[in-house]
C-alpha cells in the first residue's frame, strides 16, 4: 500500500489563497508538509493509516491498494466489524459522510472496533477525529433514521479474520500477478521514499484544475440516499454539526467577480451563460472552503443552519441575482450596480483622465 496526492484535486493547488491545513493537521507522523503551498509527504515517515484519505474534504489523497467505495460496496454484500487489526489500515480512513453511506447502506448495525486505539502510537490526532466523525455521523443518522454506529469496545486481533470476512480474499489477493508487479513498483519507488516527495504544478494539473468533480464519496452518498424512505419531516440542523456540506448565501458585498463559481472544485457554485447569477447546489458542496477563502469582500457566508431536506430534496438555490449591461465607451458586459453606463475599467480610465487634466491644469496656472 503507498499513499497518493492527485495535485489537481488539492484546493491548495487553485488558489494561493486557500488556507486548508486538514491533511497536515491529522497526519500522526508529521509525513506532510506545504513545500511551498503545495502538500508534499515523505513516503519513509508515512504509516499508511489513511487519515489524510479521510479528512481531504476533494478525497485529493488515496491509498493504492485501498479503496473506501470499494469496501463499502463489499461491506454492503457481507457486513463486517471495520477493525485495524483485520479489514481496514485505520478508522480514520473514513469521513463522517463515509461512515453515513456505511450505516445506511447495510441491513446491519455498523460496528467500529475502536478497542486497539488506546494502546495505539499513532492515535493522537486520529482517534479524537475518529470519534468526532463517529458522533457526527450518529447525529445525522438520528435525524431521518433508526440506523446507529455502534464503536464496541471489541479488540479484534488478526486471528479473527476469518469473521471478520473479506480478509482472505484480501490476502490472497496480494499473491496475484499484477499485485507482484505494484509490489515491485511500490518497492522501486521506496527506494528513494525518505526524500520529500514533491509534485509538480505542470500544464496537465491546470488542465485537470479547469474540470468539475464530485468526489466518489458523495457519489456514494447520493446513491444511498436514493433508496432511503424520505422522512415525513425535515430537521434543521446547525452547520457546526455537519461537516461535509453546507447552505450559503451571498451578501450585498458581492462585485459579482465570479471567482466563487469559476473556482468551486465540484461545481456547486455555478452561474448562467451571461453571468447574471449565482446558483448554490448543496449536495454538490464538500465544505472545502476555498470559495470563502477567494471571496475578496468576504461576500459568501455560510448559513448557520442546514435543513436536511437537501438530502431527499436537492435543489439548486440562487444566492444572487445581477443586472448585467453594456459598457457605452468599450462595448463589453459590465454588473451594474447603480445605473452607471460605463463598466469599472472605463470608469476608472476616465476617472484618471480627469484627474490628469486637472494637475495639468493646476500646472499651467500656477506657472
Ligand atoms: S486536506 Fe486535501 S484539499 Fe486540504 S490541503 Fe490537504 S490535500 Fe489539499
Ligand atoms: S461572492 Fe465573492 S467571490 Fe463570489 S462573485 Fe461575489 S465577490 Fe466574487
Ligand atoms: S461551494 Fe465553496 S465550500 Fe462548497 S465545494 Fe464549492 S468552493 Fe468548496
Amino acid at each position: 500500500m503507498s499513499l497518493n496526492l492527485e495535485l489537481s484535486s488539492c484546493v491548495r493547488a487553485s488558489a494561493i489563497a486557500s488556507g486548508c491545513t486538514k491533511c497536515i493537521d491529522i497526519c500522526p507522523t508529521k509525513a506532510i508538509e506545504f513545500a511551498p503551498h503545495l502538500p508534499a509527504f515523505t513516503p519513509e515517515m508515512c504509516v499508511e493509516c489513511g487519515g489524510c484519505v479521510g479528512v481531504c474534504p476533494t478525497s485529493a489523497f488515496s491509498l493504492s491498494n485501498f479503496s473506501t467505495i470499494n469496501f463499502s460496496f463489499s461491506h454492503f454484500e457481507s457486513p463486517t466489524v471495520l477493525s485495524c487489526k483485520t479489514n481496514i489500515p485505520c478508522l480514520s480512513l473514513f469521513s463522517a459522510e463515509e461512515l453515513v453511506s456505511l450505516a445506511l447502506g447495510s441491513e446491519q448495525q455498523l460496528n467500529l472496533d475502536i478497542g486497539h486505539c488506546s494502546s495505539c502510537e499513532i492515535a493522537s490526532t486520529l482517534y479524537p477525529q475518529i470519534m468526532h466523525n463517529v458522533q457526527e455521523a450518529n447525529f445525522i443518522l438520528s435525524t431521518f433514521s433508526t440506523k446507529k454506529i455502534d464503536t464496541a469496545n471489541l479488540q479484534i486481533e488478526p486471528s479473527d479474520k476469518e469473521s471478520a470476512g473479506g480478509t482472505r480474499r484480501d490476502f490472497l489477493n496480494l499473491l496475484k500477478p499484477e499485485s507482484l508487479a505494484r509490489q515491485k513498483a511500490m518497492f522501486d519507488e521506496q527506494v528513494a521514499s525518505d526524500d520529500l516527495k514533491i509534485f509538480e504544478f505542470d500544464a496537465n494539473i491546470i488542465s485537470k484544475i479547469k474540470n468539475k468533480n464530485i468526489p466518489d464519496k458523495r457519489k456514494l452518498l447520493f446513491a444511498i440516499l436514493k433508496r432511503e424512505p424520505k422522512p415525513q419531516n425535515y430537521e434543521t440542523i446547525e452547520s457546526v454539526d455537519i461537516s461535509f456540506t453546507s447552505q450559503k448565501y451571498i451578501d450585498e458585498k458581492c462585485t459579482n467577480c465570479q471567482m466563487c463559481h469559476r473556482i468551486c472544485p465540484t461545481g456547486a457554485l455555478g452561474s448562467v451563460s451571461n453571468f447574471s447569477q449565482i446558483n448554490f447546489d448543496s449536495m454538490l458542496c464538500v465544505k472545502c472552503h476555498l470559495c470563502h477563502d477567494v471571496c475578496e469582500p468576504d461576500a459568501i457566508h455560510i448559513q448557520p443552519t442546514f435543513e436536511l431536506r437537501e438530502f431527499f430534496e436537492p435543489s439548486q438555490r440562487l444566492l444572487a441575482k445581477f443586472d448585467i449591461k453594456r459598457c457605452v465607451e468599450c462595448g463589453n458586459q459590465f454588473t451594474c450596480k447603480d445605473n452607471e453606463t460605463t463598466c469599472q475599467r472605463c470608469q476608472t480610465e476616465e476617472d484618471e483622465a480627469t484627474q490628469l487634466h486637472q494637475n495639468a491644469r493646476k500646472l499651467e496656472e500656477s506657472k
